[in-house]
C-alpha cells in the first residue's frame, strides 16, 4: 500500500505524522511510555503490540495542521468531562469529530497492522468521514481511579469491513461511539432507512427512505449497550437531504436542526430513560454519581461487539438487481463477518 496521507488520501508531499492517539491523550492516561495491545494478527495471530507514540500515520502537513485546531480544543473538554464540570452542545460536537477521527485511523491502522489482510484499498480517510453521517456518543464515568487507555472493538472483521463502533477508554471515563448511515434517524423521528437495494457494479447503494416518524425514543439500539451512560445521538443527512429532498422539507426536522440547509441536526441527549433535545450554547452535564454501584458488573467488549452486529444486520436489503452468484456471495460475506463477531464475543466474554 502506498502511504497516503490519513486525513485525505493523497500522498503525502512532506512528511508528517499524525498520531491516532494525540500525546495529550497518552500523556493523561500514562501511555507515553507504555506498550499497547490492539489484539492480534489474523494471518501470524501474533499480539499486536505498539509502543503509542509512534503508532503514526503519515500526513500532509496542512491536513496535520487542520486537524491540530480541534485536537487542541478537544483536550479542554476531555479534562472537564473527566471531573465532571460542565461543557457546552458545541464541546460535545467537536468531541464528536474528534471520535470520527480516532475511529477512521485506528481503522486504517489495524489494517495496516494486519498487513492489510483484505488485500483492500481504503475508499476513504477521515476527511470523507468526519461529520458526514449520524453520530451516537455514550459516556459512563466509573468514578474509579487510575489512569487507562484502551480500544475495543477495533480488531474484528467486522469493524475491518465497516468501522462502525468502537469502545474508547480514558482513565475513569468510557465512550461508546458509533457512527453510519442514518443510524439514529429513525429513533429520533427522522427520515430513515426504510430499504437497500444494492446494484451491481455501482459504487452507490440505492436507498429506499421512510418519511419522518416525528417521535423521539430513548432507546436507540436494541443491543444492550454499556449501562449505566449518558448519551448524545445527532442526525447528519446531508447526503439523503440531497437525494430525497421532499422527505427533509418537514417541519419537525427544520426544528430539530442545527443547520438544515447543510443536513446538521441537533444534539438528542439522553439521559435516565429520557431524551430532549440540546442546543449548541446549552450547558451540559455527565455526572452520573448512580454509576458506582454498577462498577465491576458490567462487560466492556461484549456490548461493542452486539451493536456491531446490531449495525452489521440493521438494514434490510433488497436483492432483487443481484446475480443468483452475487446473492450467494452476499450471504456468504454477511455469515463469515457474523460468525467472526459471535466467535470474537466468546473469546472476549467480558
Ligand atoms: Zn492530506
Amino acid at each position: 500500500m502506498k502511504p497516503a496521507c490519513v486525513f485525505c488520501g493523497n500522498q503525502p508531499n512532506d512528511k508528517n505524522k499524525e498520531h491516532v492517539f494525540p500525546k495529550w491523550l497518552l500523556k493523561m492516561t500514562g501511555f507515553d511510555k507504555k506498550e499497547m495491545s490492539v489484539g492480534s494478527n489474523w494471518d501470524t495471530k501474533k499480539e499486536i503490540v505498539f509502543n503509542s507514540l509512534s503508532y503514526t500515520f503519515p500526513a500532509c502537513k496542512s491536513c496535520n495542521d487542520a486537524f491540530a485546531v480541534i485536537e487542541g480544543k478537544v483536550k479542554p473538554i476531555m479534562e472537564k468531562l473527566l471531573l465532571d464540570q460542565d461543557v457546552t452542545g458545541l464541546d460535545i460536537e467537536l468531541l464528536l469529530d474528534w471520535f470520527d477521527k480516532i475511529r477512521i485511523s485506528a481503522w486504517l491502522g489495524v489494517k495496516y497492522l494486519n498487513k492489510d489482510f483484505f488485500r483492500m484499498t481504503p475508499k476513504y480517510y477521515i476527511n470523507q468521514r468526519k461529520g458526514i453521517k449520524d453520530r451516537y456518543l455514550s459516556i459512563t464515568n466509573t468514578y474509579q481511579e487510575g489512569k487507562t487507555l484502551n480500544i475495543s472493538g477495533i480488531n474484528t472483521i467486522g469493524f475491518m469491513l465497516s468501522p462502525t463502533a468502537l469502545t474508547l477508554r480514558v482513565n475513569n471515563l468510557i465512550f461508546v461511539n458509533c457512527s453510519s448511515d442514518l443510524i439514529v434517524s429513525r429513533k429520533l423521528g427522522f427520515p430513515y432507512r426504510k430499504l437497500e437495494i444494492p446494484t451491481p457494479d455501482s459504487e452507490t447503494v440505492d436507498v429506499i427512505l421512510g418519511r419522518a416518524t416525528k417521535k423521539m425514543s430513548p432507546k436507540i439500539f436494541d443491543s444492550k449497550l454499556y449501562t449505566p451512560c449518558i448519551f448524545i445521538a445527532q442526525p447528519i443527512f446531508k447526503i439523503y437531504k440531497e437525494f430525497q429532498p421532499s422527505f427533509y422539507d418537514d417541519d419537525y426536522v427544520k426544528d430539530n436542526s442545527y443547520d438544515h440547509e447543510n443536513g446538521v441536526g441537533k444534539l438528542f441527549m439522553g439521559k435516565g430513560g429520557k431524551i430532549k433535545t440540546v442546543e449548541r450554547d446549552d450547558t451540559l452535564n455527565f455526572a452520573m454519581p448512580d454509576a458506582k454501584v454498577n462498577l465491576g458488573k458490567i462487560k466492556v467488549v461484549q456490548p461493542i461487539i452486539d451493536l456491531q452486529i446490531e449495525l452489521l444486520l440493521e438494514p434490510k436489503r433488497n436483492l432483487k438487481n443481484l446475480t443468483a452468484e452475487q446473492k450467494v456471495n452476499e450471504f456468504k460475506v454477511k455469515k463469515l463477518i457474523l460468525d467472526s463477531l459471535i466467535e470474537t464475543a466468546k473469546i472476549y466474554n467480558y
